[in-house]
């Protein structure tokens, strides 16, 4: 009996009169990826990003366009939803940034979101204008509080500008109500595994945000794959830290890898390399490779 059939037959035998509609459903976009500009003023010695030898800002009537599609957008549910302001580089160093986000419709406080390493210099005018705009949640970089570990894995000498924003950040959020959310982000290395615990303890104390992610770094066709694959820790160090991080009872979530991941995650490497050469081949068609 085919499917028809088979209706057919259950509500005949049930003589129930069923009418059966598509559920409607409003069709949006999962999220969309943008970056305003295309540099850092940092070199983060895990980071994946290639940094182009000449900056492009984006200009304010290009981001008014941008801005149109948040409708289209769902709402931030987590990674992977939401209207990305930065994906992998810095924002704050756009010249239009505040202008940017002043144009922020109030739809897009359930949608956008940024992240910032939060090392340009800043007042507290900067400051304000960044956490009044229309911007659902913020996330900071934060690898280490110790200014020769902070130069030395960002490489760059900023440490002061970093500590004295921090601290201004937190000075206006204790007389703020009506603020995004917060979240920090930190990279876990062997360089700053010594420092996790008071880290997260120290942005719970300081700050009122919503999590804080502990992630390992990047293990992949990156340039700088050998000083990512040092930074990664034995699994018992991992077990340990990881142990000890949930007996803190913080909101805090973890994406770690260890050494021992290494060879797993090689064969995904090596995929992930074959699927990129696959994208060249089918957007250079009839080249002999
Ligand atoms: S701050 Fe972010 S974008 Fe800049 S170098 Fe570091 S990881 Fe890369």
């Amino acid at each position: 009996m085919n499917l028809i059939s088979q209706i057919k037959d259950k509500f005949n035998k049930n003589k129930e009169k069923t009418i059966i509609a598509p559920e409607k459903e409003i069709m949006q976009f999962d999220a969309v990826n943008m970056d305003i500009n295309n540099t850092c003023n940092q070199r983060c010695r895990f980071c994946f990003s290639s940094f182009w030898d000449k900056p492009v800002n984006m200009d304010v009537d290009t981001f008014k366009r941008m801005i149109e599609v948040l409708p289209l957008v769902r709402d931030y549910a987590g990674g992977g939803y939401g209207f990305y302001l930065s994906c992998i580089y810095e924002p704050t160093i756009n010249p239009n940034f505040l202008q940017c986000l002043s144009l922020l419709p109030e739809i897009a406080q359930r949608k956008c979101f940024f992240t910032t390493n939060l090392v340009r210099p800043m007042d507290e005018e900067y400051i304000e204008s960044m956490i009044s705009a229309n911007v659902g949640l913020i996330n900071i970089s934060i690898e280490s509080l110790d200014s020769d570990r902070f130069e030395y894995i960002t490489q760059n000498k900023k440490f002061h500008h970093y500590k004295n924003n921090l601290g201004m950040l937190e000075e206006i959020l204790k007389n703020k109500e009506d603020i995004p959310q917060f979240r920090f982000i930190t990279m876990l290395l062997e360089e700053n595994s010594d420092e996790i615990i008071d880290l997260i303890k120290y942005c719970q104390k300081h700050f009122p945000i919503i999590s804080h992610e502990i992630r390992t770094p990047y293990i992949s066709v990156y340039d700088n794959m050998k000083w990512n694959e040092s930074q990664l820790m034995s699994k018992d160090k991992v077990d340990k830290l990881t142990e000890e991080i949930k007996s803190l009872g913080y909101p805090v979530d973890m994406d770690i890898k260890s050494v021992d991941d290494l060879e797993i995650m090689d064969d995904i490497s090596k995929n992930h390399l074959l699927k990129r050469y696959n994208v060249i081949f089918m957007k250079r068609p009839g080249k002999d490779f």
